[in-house]
């Protein structure tokens, strides 16, 4: 009989099953002991990134037998998927360490762990080591397929391990998954960035960029379809440079239409695209492919050539506005959203003017605008020019007033439009309205029956207000 040779993640894969197994047994005993399955907890900070390693260990928790608790206090194992690209997540992540304390004092048999982008920073373990002794496992973001072994370790030894790798390794594939099924998901189609933006701690914490092979998203789209998903959004750091990693010349947008062409999905949406990178297959990918949403999420972080280069964002105004200029040539009802950073160190008044000028010219449909925040670990860091906050916070008020007046204006040409929305469900204030989004990720609002939620469905625009539209089904 013919062996079929095993690939280094098949073999990774083959270890961890008989790690999950072994656990497995263990929690039997402990089943039968107390009547009860052993329980686990786990918090995620930060991006959809992280929330796909959170399906990753829950989907290879529940093979070890935990089910999985909302209520900390009850779990047998409390995890913490950290992001360092917030200074608040982080704060909180801290916050919540220091509560367990007296958790584990109570359950010493209880494990916490931590993981996650914060791991990959050397002074954040360090502090973990020294104030939050009662800590029993630290692991980072590129060895997340090695949990089985280490939580088996950890559950064997009374001291905190720690085990975070320096870069990353080979794509794993085939780890067990547990999503929380829904209208629309996530999927990831590469890791990691090149790009090193002077203010962003993620090629460090997340490693070089490697693409997924299409032919494993595309079974992932498939499957996710087949259980009932309506949309989709591809999600990378820069999904602009999906491809640079094979030898084949594949590209993001070959997947794009191929993603284009699976049964039974009625939405396509991607995420983030990085300016220098998006190409004119792609722009015209979102002409041609009817399943794909006439959104662009083009960060911009600022108008000002100075602040760009600072930032080492590698491309100028000028070519983010012809790049504005040509999708709405080719793409005339395209909604285009950014992120924007005010308050980089050396700012001027004058950068923030370029900024607003900029807004003006596109008429952003949406924007993220966050106030620079000092992120440990990057060269922005380090720049000495950093910029008082009472300046930040008014730069902030006088960006966020423009781009609110545009968002405003924009809604209100709405009114009395048919738009296609997506239910994604009910209102979580008033379960009688129904609540989802137009294929230019506006969200709408509308009285209806939960037996819409999932169904694309036909809506007047009745009210338009400064950030949802308000409506009524008409078909
Ligand atoms: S493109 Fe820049 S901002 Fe985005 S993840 Fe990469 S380094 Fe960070």
């Amino acid at each position: 009989m013919e062996r079929k040779q095993s690939t280094p993640s098949t073999d990774i894969i083959l270890k961890n099953q008989l790690i999950i197994e072994d656990i497995r047994r263990i929690n039997q005993e402990y089943q039968l002991k107390k009547k009860r399955n052993k329980k686990f907890n786990i918090t995620t900070y930060g991006c959809q990134m992280n929330e796909h390693d959170s399906e990753k260990l829950k989907g290879m928790l529940c093979q070890m037998g935990y089910d999985e608790t909302d209520k900390r206090e009850n779990s047998d194992l409390v995890i913490f998927n950290t992001c360092c690209v917030r200074e608040n997540a982080e704060l909180k992540v801290y916050g919540n360490l220091g509560h367990l304390k007296s958790f584990k004092r109570k359950n010493p048999n209880a494990i916490i762990a931590v993981c996650g982008c914060m791991m990959q920073q050397e002074h954040v373990v360090k502090e973990i080591k020294k104030t939050y002794k009662h800590v029993d496992l630290v692991f980072g973001t590129h060895n997340i397929h090695n949990f089985p072994k280490l939580l088996s370790q950890a559950m064997n030894s009374d001291n905190m391990l720690v085990d975070v790798w320096d870069s990353e390794g080979e794509i794993i594939e085939g780890l067990p998954v547990i999503r929380k099924l829904d209208v629309k998901a996530f999927v990831n189609i590469m890791y990691g960035c090149n790009n090193f933006c002077t203010y962003c701690i993620v090629p460090y914490t997340r490693g070089r960029e490697r693409s997924r092979d299409p032919e494993v998203i595309l079974s992932e789209v498939k499957d996710l379809v087949a259980d009932g998903v309506k949309e989709i959004t591809l999600l990378g750091q820069n999904v602009n440079s999906y491809g640079n990693t094979f030898d084949n010349g594949y590209t993001f947008a070959d997947l794009l239409k191929a993603v284009n062409e699976i049964e039974g999905l009625e939405r396509i949406r991607f995420m983030t695209s990085h300016p220098k990178d998006i190409s004119d297959d792609v722009i015209d990918a979102i002409a041609e492919c009817e399943k794909l949403c006439e959104h662009v999420h083009l960060p911009v972080q600022s108008g000002s050539n100075n602040m760009l280069k600072a930032m080492n964002r590698k491309y100028t105004r000028e070519h983010y506005l012809d790049l504005i200029r040509k999708i709405k040539t080719k793409v005339p009802n395209a909604t285009i959203s950014t992120d924007l950073i005010i308050g980089f160190p050396g700012e001027t008044d004058q950068d923030i003017e370029d900024t607003i000028d900029l807004i003006k010219e596109v008429e952003y449909d949406a924007s993220y605008t966050f106030i620079y925040s000092v992120r440990t670990g990057t060269p922005a860091a380090e720049y000495d020019n950093q910029i008082d906050e009472k300046v930040k916070h008014e730069r902030f008020e006088k960006v966020l007033n423009v781009i609110n007046d545009i968002i405003s204006r924009k809604n209100k040409t709405l009114k009395d439009e048919v738009l296609e929305i997506l239910v994604e469900g009910q209102s979580s204030k008033d379960k009688t309205i129904l609540t989802g989004r137009t294929r230019g990720f506006r969200t709408v609002n509308f009285p209806g029956d939960e037996s819409d939620i999932g169904k694309l469905v036909k809506v007047k625009i009745t009210n338009p207000r400064s950030f949802s539209l308000m409506g009524e089904k008409v078909e």
